[in-house]
């Protein structure tokens, strides 16, 4: 009879695109007992999840909450429940997750006028105002933060363009919420998605969302119904909302992770979380570059939580990954679409940003690109990083 071992996974540093590590308290809060999904008790820890969430996206959006499934169930979410079959879509496409929206608006029948950049290039605002004007679209579609490219989207512009143009503004927050200034409020954001594993730090599984009032009347006075039963919110915000009316089971223990990972950025503060990411994203990127390596990514629209490095001529991505994993226990991401085999996706994401992790990884990736005849002065990666971690002390 085959045996089958317990399991041991291994201690990871997880540097890559997500997931990131864990803070041990949320590993903790998930093995408390399970609660039954309509147990008061539960419905307080749905409220006070719905409360910090709240405080991520700096909204008082009333429809706010966690989604079952990764960041492509938000996606799917906010899509699904605001666009019907031949409605106007502008969708934002400079990478793989812009590409996904398409894909989703495409399945969804509308009508859909793509804005597209090089991967590595930010979307600019003439684009979308070019492409308003032309087809009075009702929605536009965007990535914040574009994982597969490192580029960090500026919203601000266009979302005041869609304001003038009476067009919503959906976003893709996935890996910027909790890394960086999410301002949905304040930035007039119709809705957005995210999904915990990035910078919220906690294993995938769920995926907050957040809509305006406004976007909340559109879902409420649709045509037809919502075409995916399981995301349909004009009947899952009566789960969440004041009627607590059975839709789905809540994924109980995922919510207790979610809640104790948002309580531990609510402890940290927004803008401290923000600082940390931008510090240790600088001295990793200043410590590839005296390492002779190249970002990917347009200057100035740099990913404080995600790191595309271009891979320097010669050198063979896999066996670098490979070293990496194997004598470090780090993981860091190969690169997607038009970045396969061109760039590393270097991730600094929430519990793991942190200097012993850059420091370790500057380290481990110069005696990986020794190994393959790359010339670097030794230390010159993890010194220079180290120098700006002096400068800010
Ligand atoms: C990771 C990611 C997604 C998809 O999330 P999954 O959890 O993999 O489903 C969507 N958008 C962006 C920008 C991402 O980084």
């Amino acid at each position: 009879m085959k045996k089958y071992g317990e399991l041991k996974p291994s201690e990871r540093i997880l540097m890559g695109p997500g997931p990131s590590n864990v803070d041990p308290r949320v590993l903790r809060a998930m093995s408390a007992p399970i609660l039954g999904h309509l147990d008061p008790e539960f419905l307080e820890i749905m409220n006070e999840t719905m409360e910090l969430l709240r405080f991520v996206f700096q909204t008082k959006n009333q429809l706010t909450m966690a989604m079952p499934g990764t960041g492509s169930a938000g996606m799917e979410t906010v899509l699904a429940n605001l666009i019907e079959e031949g409605d106007k879509v502008i969708v934002c496409v400079n990478g793989v997750f812009g590409g996904r929206m398409l894909d989703i608006c495409q399945r969804l029948k509308a009508d859909v006028t793509t804005v597209e950049a090089p991967w590595g290039k930010i979307i600019e605002p003439e684009q979308v105002k070019e492409a308003l004007e032309k087809t009075k679209a009702k929605f536009v579609a965007i990535v914040h933060a574009e994982t597969s490219t490192g580029v960090l989207q500026p919203l601000e512009e266009i979302s005041t363009l869609c304001k003038q143009y009476d067009a919503m503004i959906l976003v893709d927050c996935v890996t910027s919420l909790a890394g960086c200034t999410v301002e949905i409020d304040k930035w007039g954001i119709d809705a957005a998605y995210s999904g915990t594993q990035k910078c919220l730090s906690c294993p995938p599984g769920l995926s907050p969302v957040t809509f305006s009032e406004n976007a909340q009347k559109i879902i409420n006075n649709r045509k037809s119904k919502v075409p995916i039963w399981y995301l349909d919110l004009t009947m899952i915000q009566n789960y969440w909302g004041q009627q607590r009316a059975y839709h789905h089971t809540a994924p109980i223990n995922m919510n207790y992770a979610l809640r104790e990972a948002l309580r531990i950025i609510y402890e940290e503060g927004l803008e401290q979380r923000f600082a940390r990411h931008e510090l240790n994203s600088k001295a990793l990127k200043s410590g590839l570059e005296a390492m002779g390596i190249k970002m990917w990514a347009q200057e100035g629209h740099r990913l404080p939580m995600l790191t595309s490095a271009v891979i320097p001529e010669g050198v063979d991505d896999l066996q670098v990954r490979k070293y990496l994993l194997s004598n470090y226990g780090i993981e860091i991401g190969g690169g997607l679409g038009e970045g396969k085999g061109k760039v590393w996706r270097i991730g600094t994401m929430g519990y793991t940003c942190n200097e012993k992790n850059v420091l370790l990884f500057l380290t481990a990736l110069e005696s990986a690109l020794k190994e393959q005849g790359y010339k670097i002065e030794t230390g010159i990666g993890a010194s220079t990083a180290m120098e700006i971690y002096s400068k800010k002390s």
